[in-house]
């Protein structure tokens, strides 16, 4: 019988941690703050930016958002990261992706001050990360640790697969879980034979955004399965990369899409801003 694991739980007790560690940090007159730029209408980006803000209300931090026109030029974007990086009483920034065209992805994140960049995406942050030394981790990835965590799920020795190479999951997921002894291998659009090496795994991490890509012939038996996917099947209703209904049966352990991962990105947010703003005033 698999057993499920639960990311509104475990991003429950993470945020709670949190707010408690906020709480303590308030008594001594020190309040966390996160900054978040949304530029443009794209509708998911709005529901992640309120869901960030939730957040933030859940763990007592100030959140304070700058939302720009579609029409907003780089120029102006940057002038606002600039004036956010200067300001003390601001601990995180963050800028929702996708921006326009129009803006360069790479100019907007690394223009976030390091100290600040709590999404983890800069290349000074980023190596950092690879390299061992580091506070915050990549939202996302960090999430899928501290699910495992939770649940006891030691990766020293496993082989885990990890399908997807992107900079914001597949790539430091496979940091993340190298850096705790596990043997990882990164599968991408061009890897051959990819059933031959998802069925030796010990713990699948799907991040494709393809439904129903990964299926039972591709799983071992007894692994442990983590979808990351976020996707809609044929009803319009939300699932993951995993044909879940399918794969379940064969693992010990499966996260479920949504409430698997999903909850637990915004956590890890949460828990990055409480690290930076530690940082920033000498507690760590
Ligand atoms: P991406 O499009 O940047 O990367 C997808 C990856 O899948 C690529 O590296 C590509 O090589 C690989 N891929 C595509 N086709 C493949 C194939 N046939 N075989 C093997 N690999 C293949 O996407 P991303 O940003 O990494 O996101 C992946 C998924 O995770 C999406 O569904 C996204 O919505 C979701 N996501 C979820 C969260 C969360 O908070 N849970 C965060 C980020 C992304």
């Amino acid at each position: 019988m698999y057993k499920l694991i639960d990311g509104k739980e475990v991003s429950n007790h993470v945020k709670t941690k949190v707010r408690e560690e906020v709480d303590a940090l308030k008594e001594k007159g020190i309040e966390p703050a996160l900054a978040v730029i949304i530029v443009g209408n794209d509708p998911a980006s709005r529901v992640y930016v309120n869901n960030k803000k939730k957040a933030c209300e859940f763990t007592g931090m100030r959140s304070v958002e700058y939302a720009m026109p579609e029409e907003t030029t780089e120029e102006e974007l940057l002038s606002v990261i600039d004036k956010l990086n200067a300001d003390d009483s601001i601990n995180g920034i963050l800028c929702q992706l996708p921006v326009p065209k129009h803006i360069s992805e790479k100019a907007v994140i690394e223009r976030i001050s390091a100290k600040k960049d709590v999404d983890v995406f800069s290349a000074e942050n980023v190596g950092k990360m690879w390299q061992g030394d580091y506070d915050m981790a990549s939202c996302t990835p960090m999430g899928v640790i501290e699910l495992l965590d939770y649940y006891g799920i030691d990766v020293c020795g496993k082989n885990c697969v990890i399908i997807g190479r992107s900079n914001i999951v597949g790539k430091p997921m496979a940091s993340l879980l190298l850096e705790r002894s596990a043997t990882v291998t990164i599968c991408h659009s061009r890897t051959k034979n990819l059933s031959e090496i998802t069925s030796k795994a010990d713990l699948i991490v799907a991040a494709v955004g393809r439904a129903k890509f990964v299926t039972a012939d591709m799983v071992k038996e007894g692994a442990i399965v983590v979808d990351v996917g976020i996707n809609r099947n044929d009803d319009g209703k939300l699932c993951g990369d995993v044909d879940f209904e399918n794969v379940k049966d064969k693992c010990e352990f499966i996260t479920p899409v949504p409430g698997g991962c999903g909850p637990m990105t915004i956590a890890v947010l949460m828990k990055n801003t409480l690290l930076a703003c530690k940082k920033q005033n000498g507690i760590i």
